[in-house]
């Protein structure tokens, strides 16, 4: 019972950190500040060091096999009925796709969690378990399916496909995306297919001028839904994973126009994100769910019944450190 109590105290909130190795490039010009001790991330500045706690911390050197082992619990929350939530967060270019997606040979957390499920799926012999997935992409506060999306080329086009996905409540107070496909994957070769069309999918979309995935946010909800053999009682929860939009504050970069407004964009949701999981955290009061399409989304994987994992992308090097410590100061308030 201590263990439980243990357990409650912590919440249902999960922060680990990820530092991106430097990339080879870049080997001999840039100088390293951050350092990584167990379940700490420490940066060495002029004046001293700073140090951020973590649930868990990945070095440069972890695989994408160390991630996955500490995200595989979750994934055994989601199929016995919880809502679980998975996050990506962090400045452009620090592996927030690398760490979702991943590349060809070093598979990401959705990839594995899939595979995860269906590892479930088979050895339970007291109930079905069957999946179908989403995907969507939010892109300044427009929702497009990234399952049925053609390639798109002009702004106003892409706006009004975007327009047939409404966020509703449902009667019993689920949100619901009005017109999202959702197609059932029976098995993981299929499940994989379609994860690599919605993959395709994002990096054709909206514009050809702009590499405007990191100002979107992409995400995979996985349907699942679990029917008790024995009195065939049917149990169903949702697993989101998200990579976010990049973090990093686009005014001081001197972005102008449409840049600017998509940063903005991504600026606010993020912090209507870390808004939300901060009210969480405290475990009373009003959660503002409402202040961005992002939030209203993901409500029912956030809420105090759901398990939220968020992974913070940090860059080793000083160039960067200015959005280090921003991304780690969100992060702390999640924490
Ligand atoms: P983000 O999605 O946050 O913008 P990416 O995932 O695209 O960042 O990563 C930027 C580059 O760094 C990519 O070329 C990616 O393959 C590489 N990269 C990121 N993290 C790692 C890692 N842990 N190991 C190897 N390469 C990585
Ligand atoms: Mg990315």
């Amino acid at each position: 019972e201590l263990l439980n109590n243990i357990t409650n105290l912590k919440g249902s909130i999960r922060v680990f950190c990820r530092v991106r190795p430097i990339l080879q490039a870049n080997k001999m010009k840039v100088r390293e500040l951050v350092e990584t001790e167990l379940g700490k991330m420490v940066i060495r500045l002029s004046g001293g060091a700073k140090e951020f706690g973590f649930d868990k911390v990945f070095p440069q050197e972890a695989t994408q096999e160390d991630v996955f082992t500490e995200v595989e619990p979750i994934l055994r929350s989601a199929v016995d009925g919880h809502n679980v939530c998975i996050l990506a967060y962090g400045q452009t270019g620090t592996g927030k796709t690398f760490t979702m997606d991943g590349i060809d040979d070093q598979p990401g957390i959705v990839l594995r969690a899939l595979e995860k499920l269906f590892d479930f799926a088979s050895i339970d012999k007291t109930s079905t378990l069957t999946f179908s997935i989403s995907m969507l992409e939010v892109y300044m506060g427009n929702l497009r399916d990234l399952l049925v999306a053609k390639p798109v080329r002009a702004m106003h086009e892409t706006a009004i496909r975007c327009s047939n996905l409404n966020i509703q409540t449902d009667q019993k107070g689920f949100i619901e995306i009005e017109g999202l496909a959702e197609v059932q994957i029976p098995d993981l070769t299929k499940a994989k297919w379609w994860y690599n069309r919605g993959r395709r999918a994002r990096s054709t979309s909206w514009t050809t001028v702009n590499e405007t995935s990191s100002r979107s946010h992409c995400l995979t909800r996985i349907s699942i839904v679990r029917q008790c053999d024995h009195d065939g009682e049917v149990e169903s929860s949702k697993l989101w994973m998200v990579d976010l939009g990049g973090s990093e504050r686009l005014l001081k970069t001197g972005a102008t126009g449409q840049t600017l407004d998509e940063g903005r964009a991504i600026n606010l949701s993020l912090s209507a994100l870390g808004d939300v999981i901060a009210a969480l955290r405290r475990k009373k009061g009003h959660v503002p769910y409402r202040n961005s399409k992002l939030t209203q989304i993901l409500k029912d994987s956030l809420g105090h019944d759901s398990k939220v994992l968020m992974l913070v992308h940090v860059s080793p090097c000083e160039q960067d450190l200015a959005e280090t410590l921003c991304s780690l100061s969100f992060a702390k308030r999640a924490r």
